[in-house]
Parts: structure tokens; sequence; C-alpha cells
């Protein structure tokens, strides 16, 4: 039997007991690796009830301490790099480079909380009238937590947890049931640092589990990352209960080509990002405008790149795509591509049904090419979520720009030219969060915030870097006279 995952609460593993579980099975070969239970609304409210208690010390704690597991944590990570990314890819899916990679930006972001002594400093005025100091300090919100999907099952909960506690926060991370491995892992290195039982907690489930943590009135602050129909039904509902909430929601990248663009250096970085992680990246470029005269060129480009990407099982050497997450991500992108040929679409490279030898039972695709597509067709409008580029075609930079402004996400936009000024104009006009000038997947360092737009973000701090320094602190205003 599949063993069933214990919760981590109060710095113990707890086996849950909730009625239900789900297996969570590996997206390559269909064996159920783990069953994950769907903690109750019991479950949460005594989660709660122990970040609550150790809020108390932990928040007066000074943060040059605080910082210290996270040290350690860093430490941990880099020691079990390689035994993380393998968990990730068994779970996952993704090749193990990716998964190396994945966790190397968690790592990151752990690095960056660890300067919260300077990030965490508020500011003051000397003589606001004569004699009359005022200064502005941080302080922790209360007991925060964090919901996160499943295609970054180790980097997304580091752009919470990190920051969450080194400002002095009680977190508690409800990871996605699907993926729920890395987490166990990663809190299990947690209980190594000498951080204090209730400060970072780990309760699986899924919806119900969600619900019960944002209806719950311990929780101040809520961090969710996901499709963008939960992330706005989360921000209504965390919003509705009082919270301080940033929703990240779904996308749908375009990536505009010009005429003057480097194709011999635009191609690889463009098929990484649209097949990368089988196009399960909330930064996949999914719908390519190529401007002007070098329609044919890159369509026989891509078409080349996308064919010869090799398909496989991640943890296996050479594979450069693994599978899809579940069945029903596999059929319903087979769903879309029937849509794009209904819609008009011309199949340049068709990767349904891909069978891969010794993973029959696997939710294998492969790459994708659809032309001819209109840009506001389904297919170039619809977050595909899987290893499916469809090309369009504009005549001008300036209808490029209106065709991506007209998507209702706003996740990320990149251009490839040789021209400033036109990258210029790109970055000025674009109304997307994360830019990429010559860059196929621009995903902000840690030390910047992740800053999805529109349909994109739901709030008004994102996550990582200054943003989530300000996501997890009130500000205090106080204004003093002595003598
Ligand atoms: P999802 O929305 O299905 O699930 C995300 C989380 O929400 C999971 O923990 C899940 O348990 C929970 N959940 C699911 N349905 C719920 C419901 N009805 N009510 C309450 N909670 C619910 O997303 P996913 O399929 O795990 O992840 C893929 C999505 O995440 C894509 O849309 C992708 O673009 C997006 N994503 C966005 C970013 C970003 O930074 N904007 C990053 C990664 C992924």
């Amino acid at each position: 039997m599949p063993e069933q995952l214990p919760n981590f609460i109060a710095g113990q593993w707890q086996h849950s007991t909730a009625a239900d579980t789900l297996a969570v099975d590996d997206p390559a070969t269909a064996e159920t690796l783990a069953e994950v239970p769907l903690s109750s609304t019991t479950e949460v409210d005594t989660a709660v009830q122990r970040a609550t208690e150790a809020l108390v010390d932990w928040r007066r704690t000074p943060v040059t301490e605080r910082v210290q597991p996270l040290y350690r944590l860093k430490q941990l990570l880099a020691e079990e790099h390689e035994e993380l990314a393998r968990i990730l890819t068994t779970e996952c899916g993704k090749t193990l480079a990716e998964s190396r990679g994945e966790i190397q930006r968690g790592i990151e972001n752990v690095e960056v909380a660890c300067g919260m002594p300077s990030l965490i400093q508020g500011y003051n005025n000397e003589d606001i009238a004569r004699g009359i100091d005022e200064m502005m300090i941080r302080q922790p919100v209360g007991v925060v937590a964090a919901i996160t999907p499943f295609n970054f099952p180790g980097m997304i909960p580091l752009w919470f947890l990190p920051y969450a506690i080194a400002c002095g926060n009680t977190f508690i991370l409800k990871p996605s049931e699907k993926v729920p491995l890395t987490m166990q892992r990663l809190f299990e290195l947690i209980a190594k640092t000498g951080l204090p039982p209730g400060v970072a907690q780990l309760v699986h489930g899924a919806k119900a589990t969600v619900e019960a943590i944002l209806d719950h009135p311990g929780i101040r602050a809520v961090s969710f990352v996901g499709s963008s129909t939960v992330a706005a039904a989360v921000y209504r509902r965390a919003a509705a209960n009082g919270k301080r909430v940033q929703c990240q929601g779904g996308a749908k990248n375009p990536i505009v080509v010009l005429p003057d663009a480097d194709l011999e250096q635009a191609i690889p970085m463009i098929a990484e990002s649209a097949f990368g992680c089988a196009g399960q990246r909330c930064l996949a470029a999914s719908l390519a405008i190529t401007v002007g005269d070098n329609r044919e060129a890159f369509t026989e480009a891509i078409v080349d790149a996308a064919s010869s990407r090799r398909v496989g099982h991640g943890l296996d050497d050479g594979t450069e795509m693994g599978p899809v997450i579940t069945g029903e991500s596999k059929a319903r992108i087979e769903g879309l591509i029937d849509q794009g040929l209904r819609d008009g679409g011309r199949l340049l490279v068709d990767g349904r049904d891909a069978r891969i030898a010794s993973y029959e039972q696997g939710n294998f695709l492969r790459p994708t090419v659809l032309d001819n597509l209109a840009a506001d067709s389904t297919v170039a409008t619809t977050e595909v979520f899987g290893p499916v580029l469809s090309v369009s075609h504009a005549a001008t930079i300036d209808e490029a720009i209106a065709i991506v402004n007209r998507r209702a996400f706003g996740n990320m936009a990149c251009l490839f030219t040789g021209s400033g000024a036109a990258a210029r104009q790109f970055r000025y006009e674009v109304e997307a969060g994360n830019i990429g000038i010559n860059i196929g997947v621009a995903a902000p360092m840690a030390f910047f915030p992740f800053s999805g737009w529109k349909q994109s973000f739901f709030g008004d701090l994102h996550g990582q870097g200054r943003d989530a320094v300000q996501f997890y602190t009130e500000e205090k205003v106080v204004v003093e006279r002595w003598g």
C-alpha cells in the first residue's frame, strides 16, 4: 500500500484523520507514489492554533535570529538538491535538469529572505515639528497561509515561506494535492533547522482544506498561486473574510518576433519557452506572433525545433520533455488542439496521442505547432498549459502589440528583435507584468516581484522580493515627543 502522507503540525509529523485521500501518481508511469489526505477543517484549526501560540515568541525573536534557520535550510537544500530534484521529477514529470533548476530558484528565495535584517527596515524623520520625531516600523501580520499549484512544487512554496517567517509571521502551507512529495521532503529538512514548533506547518488537502483556510478567522493573510478561475474565487472569499490576499493566476503568454530578430538565437529560446516543462509553466510562450516577412523562416525553424524535441521519462538521460500532469490534462490539451483545427488552424507538428516505449501508461504528448489561427480564436486566447504553440501573423509591431494587449491575461510578453527602439516601444506599451526582450522565459529573480497583471493576478503586492516583505508586514507609524 502506498504511504499516506502525514501533516507537519507543531513540529511533529501527524497522521491525518481525514476520511478521504487521493492518489499521487507518477505522470510518466501511472504508478501510485503515495496517498494524500484531504485534511479537515478541524485539522486546519489545530494548525492555526499551534501557529497562533508559536507567534507569541516568534515575533519577539530578533530578526537576526529568525533568519538563522533559513541559513541552515539553504545549506540543507544545497546538500539535498539532487534528491529533491529526483522527487520533483517523479511526482511532476518534468526533466531532471528542469527540476534541478527549479530547486535552485527556490534556494535563491531562501537566500534573499536571509537578508531580512535589512529588508524589513522602516524609515524615520527627526523633527517633523520641533522636538517631534516620526518613524515607520514594520511588524509581522500574524498567522499566514499559502496555497500552491502543481507545476512548480519545489519553487513556488518558497516564494512565500522564507519571507513570511523571516518577517516574524507563522506560516501554514497547503501544497498541491497532485504533487505533495517535494514539500514533504522539504519539511523533513525544515524539521532539522531548529525552527521552533508551529512556525512553519504543512497541511495537505484540496478544495475543502483551502476553504477552511480562507474562512478561518485566525489566518490574517493568504497567498495563492494557481489557475485564474480559482485565483479569483480565492481572492474574493479571503478578502470578504477580511484577509490580506495575493493571488497569482493563469496565463497566455505571447512572443512577438520581428523581422530583424536573430532567429538562430531566438528559436531555441522560444522552443524552450513553449515546450519546456511540457508547456506547464505560467511563463510558457503559447502564442508566437511573427511580424512582416519572417513568417516562413520562423515557422520552418520552430517546426524543426518542435519535431526534434526528445520526449520521455524525466529521469532518463537525454529526455528534453516529460509528460503532462494527468490523463485529464492530456485529454483537455488534445481537445484544444482539435478545437484549433475546427477553427481553421493548420497542424504543422501534431503531438497528440504520443506513445513512449516502456511508458505506455504515461500522460505523454509531443510538442505541437498550430499555424494559421486567428489571434482571437479559442486556442490563441485560452491557457492550454501543455506543449502547444500557436502561430499568428501581424503586418506591423503596432498590430502585434494590439494583439498582445487584447489578451485577458498579463503574465508575460516577450519580443525578439535587434532594434532598441522596437524594444522600448514594446516595454512601454505592452500590458503584462513580466517582459522579456530577447528572452523566452522572463522569470523574475527572487529579489524582483513576480509581477503578473490583468487576469494573471488578483491583489496589489506580488510574490518575492520587496513586495513579499510589504505583504508580510504591517506598517506602523509612530510620532514621538520626549521632554
Ligand atoms: P489549480 O487552480 O487547479 O490549483 C491550485 C491550488 O488551488 C491547489 O493547491 C488546489 O488544491 C487548490 N484548488 C483547486 N481547486 C480549488 C477550488 N475550487 N477551490 C479552492 N482551492 C482549489 O491550479 P494547478 O492546476 O495546480 O496549477 C496550474 C495553474 O497555475 C495554471 O493556470 C498556471 O498558469 C498557474 N500558475 C500561475 C503562476 C503565476 O505565478 N501566475 C505560477 C504557477 C502556476
